[in-house]
């Protein structure tokens, strides 16, 4: 039996959506692959609220987020983190031998705009890094009040992770001024896994041109040259069948379902799955920095969430374990995409009547 996914990434897939992942292939540089690559493009700049140029990459969103901090750092990458994938870019950085210095704080809680500014005011970093939504701990930075301390570095590089909140909750990058924003396709978008997107302004592409070596396969701004020299086509050859399945979900989620009325579902089922998980049990994060597209729920029953989780396998669904040293501390149930309110009612009922609620 098929499962419903309730885990953050990857997510349920519309039936509609996945079949267009099976349409005959095009050659990728014909007239019909440019037109595609130029619509999502175009699309994509509605939902991130930008100007600046998209870049389509076949790659997970880590594929990115490497080739961001790489591309983009000339001097040295302060990386603030809040949990797991807050630690990978640091990892990145270390591993393609970009100097970083990792800014951690304790799982659970947020960046503060006041911590940025600190580190930023020593004038040692020209590029950071920011998780958006961290899907280890359940938390949604305060980017707008980060957005404030960011105006008064304007020669820093601003890379925000939305991989799991893009498509998912409004995210306003022209606005918040961030350089290069990340997302994967098999998150809030609501695809199969297998592509990244970001966007990638003026000022990241300026920087880019001062770094000597950006690696090549996620050169940020070879990607970039290519797409415009080639309308929109990729140096090499990406997956169509996810260009078709995002192009037509980038048009339902723009045009047919609403910007707006999406992020409006997520805060909703958001608000029901908090509700729950404080009756049952505790919200794991600091409550004034909730993610709308998960829930991280503190285990304060001590239940067996691996024996709750064959239980709701035997009814068709799944939940997520805590994640690293989370394991057994926390569960997650994640709620973002095309889950409707529907799908978490019935989720949570199950959970209850295996429960004993
Ligand atoms: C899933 C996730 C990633 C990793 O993305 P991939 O597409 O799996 O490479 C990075 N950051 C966050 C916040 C995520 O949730």
């Amino acid at each position: 039996m098929h499962k419903k996914l309730f885990i953050p990434g990857p997510v349920e897939v519309r039936p509609d959506v996945l079949a267009k992942m099976s349409e005959p292939m095009i050659g990728h540089r014909s007239k019909d692959a440019s037109a595609l690559q130029r619509r999502i493009s175009d699309n994509m700049r509605k939902l991130f609220y930008t100007e600046s140029e998209i870049l389509l990459s076949t790659s997970s969103g880590s594929g990115l987020m490497e080739g961001a901090i790489r591309s983009c750092t000339a001097k040295k990458a302060a990386v603030f983190s809040v949990g797991a994938f807050g630690n990978r870019w640091y990892d990145m950085a270390k591993f393609n031998n970009v100097p970083a210095d990792l800014y951690e704080v304790e799982w659970g809680t947020a960046t503060t705009a006041e911590s940025i500014d600190k580190v930023l005011s020593t004038g040692e970093y020209d590029l950071i890094t920011v998780t958006h939504n961290e899907t280890s701990t359940g938390i949604m930075n305060p980017v707008e009040e980060i957005a404030e301390v960011m105006k008064k570095y304007p020669e820093v590089v601003y890379c925000m992770d939305t991989v799991s909140s893009a498509g998912g909750t409004k995210i306003e990058v022209d606005k918040l001024g961030v350089d290069i924003c990340i997302t994967s396709t098999q998150k809030a978008i609501g695809l199969p896994p297998g592509m990244a997107i970001c966007t990638f302004s003026e000022k990241a592409l300026e920087r880019a041109k001062k770094v000597p070596f950006r690696g090549l396969y996620l050169d940020l701004l070879s990607l970039y040259e290519y797409i415009q020299k080639k309308d929109y086509q990729y140096p090499s050859t990406p997956s169509l069948s996810h260009m078709f399945a995002l192009d037509y979900q980038l048009d339902r989620i723009v045009n047919e379902e609403g910007l707006e009325n999406r992020f409006e579902r997520h805060k909703k089922m958001a608000e029901v799955v908090r509700a729950w998980a404080r009756e049952h049990f505790e919200i794991f994060p600091d409550e004034r920095y909730l993610s709308n597209t998960l829930t991280n729920i503190k285990n304060t029953r001590n239940i067996d969430v691996a024996a709750l989780n064959k239980q709701l396998g035997e009814r068709g669904f799944q939940i997520s374990n805590g994640y690293g040293k989370l394991k057994d501390k926390t569960f997650r149930i994640a709620h973002m995409a095309d889950c409707q309110m529907k799908d978490i009612e019935e989720l949570l009922s199950a959970i209850d009547e295996i429960l004993g609620f």
